[in-house]
């Protein structure tokens, strides 16, 4: 049996039989086939000495065990690393930062407390998941949406935690949380909001309570375990529609960012947007790249192949969602706004009013399902079943920034040598309203020098991503400290701030150590 590092096995035998008589000896896991479970199927570092694993499992079915559980491992200083659903492939799914961390697996805290379809929220343990979500609103005909992540299967409370995005215009996930319940690391329960009130009537429908604004340090932090959240649902809008917007040149993009940016702030536009350029995906189709490369074609050039072909070098899907009055609106000033680029261009595409049209909506389609609020999983198929590394750094929502972006990765590709056929990696998305992000997937596999090369690119990517002042908003386990390096201001005040806040709330460093960089003192580096 592993034994987390600094715990003797007398102690570590103890804590075990302790979290036994918590939850019952059935969900605790010790056997390495169990604990096996818990590892990262997107290893960067699979069946390398460096790969996180868990030492062993506890599954508390309700908060009174998880806050036993943190008392017990308060007294014997054991580390745990909780997670909701686990399913954060990418960034280390179910395995800890800290090798030898006990897991506290919450996946069977899976109630749904409230849904409310009148002021649009819903109250969840952090075992529900989004199809667990999304098939109560059905069975009980709610006249709410949720916005689940690409793949369905995670959970809300643990990809709002993470700082996830989705589709809709709830697709910030974080901003959606409203009204928090934690168990600290000195196993009190703490409610966040309005929350703190005893009997609250409006916990999860006014976020900022009375005083200091607490709910964000248990974002992407180890200062507590979540066990309830209130999420903001979108009332059910009744049509859908989208339609795409191309202009035809290079530097048409500055226009184009602007035009976006001034809608999406205005709230015409709502919702994600992935940047696409039909000329590029053209010039990858003959060998040549997304990004712009050293020895690539010229922009010239690029503008030439584009009127030759009469192929647009940008383009966009637009999504609304509202009355049909409204979303017809919207796409027509859309039109107009964008019309002021000249040779924009304009396809009205699907119309669906809801619920009559729900028939017709094709089932294949990942991305619309999404947005649509259906969870699914067909982001797998979209991946192909590979491994990847999440590396997603955020930038400003302008034309400008894309190109500079497009230079910067395209020489770093041409110098590491990638393949740079990734639409993914070199066009942006709009997760989150007022910035873009690029999302690469660096290939895992099972092979160790594959691995390691695919280490040092993360490596590289976050280092050029730095240097641009571009950060990277949430990352793989096994890149938390490199990831919090980058956020340097002031000889690392941030970090320094979120240590001291460390110290206070969980002076024995029990929770999750190395979540986003932040070690416990007996664990930090000097
Ligand atoms: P999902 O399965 O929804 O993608 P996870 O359950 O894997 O998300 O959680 C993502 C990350 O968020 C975890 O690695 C952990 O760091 C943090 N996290 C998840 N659930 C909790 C929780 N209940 N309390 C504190 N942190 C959590």
């Amino acid at each position: 049996m592993a034994v987390p590092p600094g715990v003797s096995e007398r102690d570590f035998s103890r804590a075990l039989e302790e979290f036994a008589n918590t939850v019952g000896q059935e969900w605790v896991f010790t056997s390495a086939e169990d604990v096996q479970l818990y590892r990262d199927a997107y290893s960067p570092f699979y069946d390398e000495k460096e790969d996180r694993v868990a030492s062993a499992a506890v599954a508390p079915d309700r908060v009174e065990q998880v806050q036993a559980i943190v008392r017990t491992a308060n007294k014997y200083k054991i580390p745990l690393w909780t997670f909701s659903t686990g399913r954060n492939l990418g960034y280390g799914g179910s395995s800890p930062a800290y090798s030898g961390c006990v897991v506290v697996d919450l996946k069977r805290m899976n109630r749904i407390l409230e849904v409310d379809d009148k002021v649009h929220y819903a109250v969840v343990e952090p075992g529900v998941s989004y199809f667990d979500l999304y098939r109560y609103i059905q069975e009980h005909k709610l006249n709410v949406w949720i916005d689940p992540a690409d793949p369905g299967w995670g959970s809300p409370l643990g990809n709002s935690l993470d700082r996830g995005g989705g589709r809709t215009p709830m697709r910030e996930h974080w901003d959606a949380v409203c009204g928090l319940e934690v168990v600290l690391a000195n196993g009190e329960i703490l409610r966040t909001g309005m929350g703190a009130m005893p009997n609250s009537a409006v916990w999860h429908q006014f976020k900022y309570g009375y005083g200091p604004y607490v709910d964000g340090i248990f974002s992407q932090s180890n200062y507590g375990i979540v066990t309830r959240m209130g999420v903001w649902l979108m009332p059910a809008p009744e049509a859908y529609r989208d339609g795409r917007v191309s202009v035809p040149l290079h530097d048409d993009l500055v226009p184009f960012m602007e035009t976006y940016a001034y809608l999406m702030n205005s709230e015409i536009l709502r919702g994600t947007m992935l940047l696409e350029s039909p000329l590029l995906s053209y010039h990858v189709s003959q060998g040549g790249s997304f990004f712009e490369m050293p020895k690539g074609p010229s922009i010239a050039d690029l503008d030439r192949m584009a009127r030759d072909r009469n192929l647009p070098y940008w383009s966009a899907e637009f999504r609304f969602w509202g009355p049909p009055k409204i979303v017809d609106a919207q796409w027509e000033v859309v039109q107009e706004k964008f019309g002021a680029i000249r040779g924009a261009t304009f396809a009205d595409g699907r119309n669906y009013r809801f619920p009559a049209d729900a028939g017709r909506v094709d089932q294949r389609d990942a991305p619309l399902l999404v947005a649509l609020g259906i969870p699914n999983l067909g982001v797998f198929g979209l991946l192909r079943g590979g491994g990847h590394l999440g590396f997603s750094p955020i930038l400003p929502m302008t034309g400008e920034a894309i190109f500079k972006a497009q230079r910067v990765y395209g020489r770093l590709y041409s110098e590491l040598n990638l393949p740079a056929a990734n639409q993914f990696a070199a066009l942006p998305w709009s997760y989150y309203r007022r910035a873009l992000v690029l999302l690469f997937g660096i290939p895992t596999t099972k092979d160790p020098a594959q691995n390691q090369q695919g280490r040092r690119v993360f490596e590289r990517l976050v280092q050029a991503a730095a240097e641009n002042g571009w950060g990277e908003y949430r990352t793989h386990v096994a890149f938390m400290d490199q990831v919090a390096d980058t956020y340097s201001y002031n000889n690392h005040a941030l970090r320094r701030f979120h240590e001291t806040l460390k110290d206070a709330v969980d002076p024995n460093g029990i929770l999750s150590p190395g979540k986003s960089g932040i070690w416990p003192k007996h664990l930090r580096k000097a």
